[in-house]
């Protein structure tokens, strides 16, 4: 019979706990520099938006407030840039919402033609006023059913198809198309032939507070942060966002969602074999 010299076994278990003791030190590491860069950018992103409203606040106490016109353009502007505010902070919370965790996915069946459709609805005005004809293709009458939270997969639709209006000119496109890959999924595309992305930036559009022309993201209102939170929130549906893009050309962003109805057959058999 063998026996384990208790010594040896001793320094296997104290050097198998300081081993994992590293890599909780390493994983606080990393959380903490995560942290401190986060709160850099954002302080960074912050101070845009709040430095012109200020900016035109005081050039309004400063005697511009006498003149009508002046008074008024200048009121404008800096509800211009509170309104951008507003909007940053809204992004960054969600941001820091998902990435700490925070936002549980609440998962159900829903028809992703339905949700389309309602947020051409909500953009037709925004589309109209650009000149950008926003559609969605009619190769698929049928609803069709995936499985996700419905409230965040309408944040990725919402972001992908007003980023497709916003980088779109005057007499473009924007469109949503659908195409089955393999039995159990659907990818859904958002394609536009506004102005497209450079091959040197494409890689790094998804990452928070990256703009490829960050004066007139800011100028078009953009936080920098909706790709950032497409991708996330993809994630937590086990998915992923793709980009293929011509600069000058157009874009097409997509992704692939659980059909529904293929999830429901997997339960079933599950349910059988128990
Ligand atoms: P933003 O608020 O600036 O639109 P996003 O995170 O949504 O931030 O996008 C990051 C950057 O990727 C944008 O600033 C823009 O340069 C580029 N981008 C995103 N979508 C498109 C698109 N459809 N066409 C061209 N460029 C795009």
């Amino acid at each position: 019979m063998s026996s384990v010299n208790p010594l040896k076994r001793i320094n296997r278990e104290i050097s198998s706990f300081a081993k994992s003791k590293e890599k909780e030190i390493e994983e606080l590491k990393e959380r903490e520099n995560f942290r401190r860069e986060f709160i850099a950018d954002v302080s960074h992103e912050l101070k845009t938006p709040i430095f012109a409203a200020q900016g035109f606040v005081h050039t309004l106490l400063d005697g511009a407030i006498n003149d009508k016109e002046v008074r008024k353009k200048f009121l404008k502007k800096a509800a211009k840039s509170l309104d951008a505010l507003d909007l940053l902070v809204a992004d960054i919370l969600t941001i820091s919402q998902i990435e700490s965790g925070e936002i549980k996915m609440h998962f159900e069946n829903f028809d992703m033609r339905g949700m389309c459709a309602e947020i051409i609805d909500q953009l037709d005005g925004k589309s109209e006023k650009k000149g950008v004809e926003l559609k969605m293709s009619k190769k698929y009458k049928d609803p069709i059913i995936v499985r996700g939270d419905y409230r965040r997969i309408y944040q990725v639709m919402l972001n992908l198809i007003s980023n497709a209006i916003k980088y779109t000119k005057n007499g473009g496109q924007a469109k949503i198309s659908f195409k089955e890959i393999e039995d159990s999924k659907i990818r859904i595309m958002v394609t536009d032939n506004g102005r497209g992305i450079p091959e040197s930036d494409i890689s790094r559009i998804f990452e928070r507070f990256y703009r490829v022309d960050k004066s007139r993201s800011r100028e078009k209102g953009g936080t920098g942060l909706g790709l950032s939170i497409v991708k996330h929130i993809l994630e937590s549906h086990d998915s992923e966002i793709f980009v293929e893009s011509e600069y000058k050309i157009g874009s097409t962003f997509y992704f692939d969602l659980n059909k529904a109805n293929y999830i429901d057959k997997v339960d079933e058999g599950w349910e059988e074999e128990e």
